[in-house]
C-alpha cells in the first residue's frame, strides 16, 4: 500500500533511503514489505518479508545487506490477491531477472493475462495479481519496445484493466526509474539535487526534498538523476511546476 523509489548518480546507501521511506508510509497500513536495489555488480537484489518493516530491516542487515547502489524501489503491501507471505510480497520480478516492479492497487484482468503469459512460456512464482505486470512488461521490453523501459510499460499497460500506482526498474538501465498511475495512487515525484525520488506520499520524502510534483491520472514518469519527464495518457509531455512543501511531520 506504499511505494518508494530512488535514482541517483553514484552509489549511495539506497537500502537505508528505501527502508526509511517505507517506515514513513507505515501509517497507510500493510502486511508485508520489500525492496529491490541495483547493486554495483549490476544485479537487482531482492529482499521481501511478511510482517513489520523491522523484519525486513533485520533480514537485510543479517549479512546480505545490498547497501549501496544508484537505483532502488520499495513497497509496503496490503494483500488483495495471494496471502501475505514473503513470496507474495513485492517487488516482483520477470523470468529473466532483468526487471523489478512494485504495485499498489488491483489488476482486474490478471487471470486472463496470467493464462496468456503462461501459454507463452512465462513461469510465475507468486499468487499475486501484480506479478502479471512484471511478465507483461518483460514481454514488451524484449519485444516491441526494444529495451526502452518507459515504452515497454506504456505498451504493457494498454492491456491492463484495474487500478494501479507502479514503479519499475531494469538492471540494464541503472540511471532510470519509471512510474505510472491509473485510478490508483497517489504517486508523487520528489525533486532532489542530482537525485530524484518517487513515493506514495510526501512524508516519505521530506528528509530529502521539499520540491514535489503530484502525478495525475494516466501519467507515466521517467526519473533520472538529472531529469524528470512526465508523459500523459495521450503521449504528450507534461510541464508541471513543483509544489514547495513548507510543513513538517
Ligand atoms: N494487489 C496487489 C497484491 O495483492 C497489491 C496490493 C497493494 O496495493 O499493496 O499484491
Amino acid at each position: 500500500c506504499g511505494i518508494i523509489g530512488y535514482v541517483g548518480p553514484e552509489s549511495i546507501d539506497v537500502t537505508s533511503i528505501l527502508l526509511d521511506g517505507l517506515s514513513k508510509l507505515e501509517y497507510r497500513g500493510y502486511d508485508s514489505a520489500g525492496i529491490a536495489v541495483l547493486t554495483a555488480a549490476g544485479k537487482l537484489e531482492l529482499h521481501r518479508r511478511a510482517g513489520k518493516i523491522a523484519n525486513l530491516a533485520a533480514s537485510v542487515s543479517n549479512g546480505s545487506r545490498p547497501g549501496a547502489g544508484t537505483l532502488g524501489i520499495g513497497h509496503t503491501r496490503w494483500a488483495t490477491h495471494g496471502r501475505p507471505d514473503d513470496t507474495n510480497a513485492h517487488p516482483h520480478t520477470d523470468c529473466s531477472g532483468t526487471l523489478s516492479l512494485v504495485h499498489n492497487g488491483i489488476i482486474e484482468n490478471y487471470v486472463d493475462l496470467r493464462q496468456e503469459l503462461i501459454a507463452n512460456g512465462h513461469v510465475f512464482q507468486s499468487e499475486t495479481d501484480t506479478e502479471v505486470l512484471a511478465h507483461l512488461v518483460e514481454h514488451t521490453y524484449f519485444g516491441e519496445a526494444q529495451r526502452d523501459l518507459p515504452q515497454a510499460l506504456q505498451i504493457a499497460l494498454k492491456r491492463v484493466e484495474g487500478t494501479y500506482a507502479i514503479a519499475v526498474v531494469s538492471r540494464e538501465q541503472p540511471d532510470l526509474l519509471v512510474g505510472a498511475r491509473h485510478n490508483g495512487g497517489p504517486l508523487i515525484v520528489g525533486l532532489g539535487e542530482r537525485e530524484n525520488f518517487l513515493a506514495s506520499d510526501i512524508p516519505a520524502l521530506l528528509k530529502h526534498t521539499r520540491n514535489i510534483i503530484v502525478l495525475e491520472e494516466g501519467e507515466i514518469v521517467e526519473l533520472r538523476p538529472h531529469s524528470v519527464v512526465i508523459t500523459d495518457s495521450a503521449g504528450s509531455k507534461v510541464l508541471r511546476k513543483p509544489l514547495a512543501i513548507d510543513w513538517d511531520i
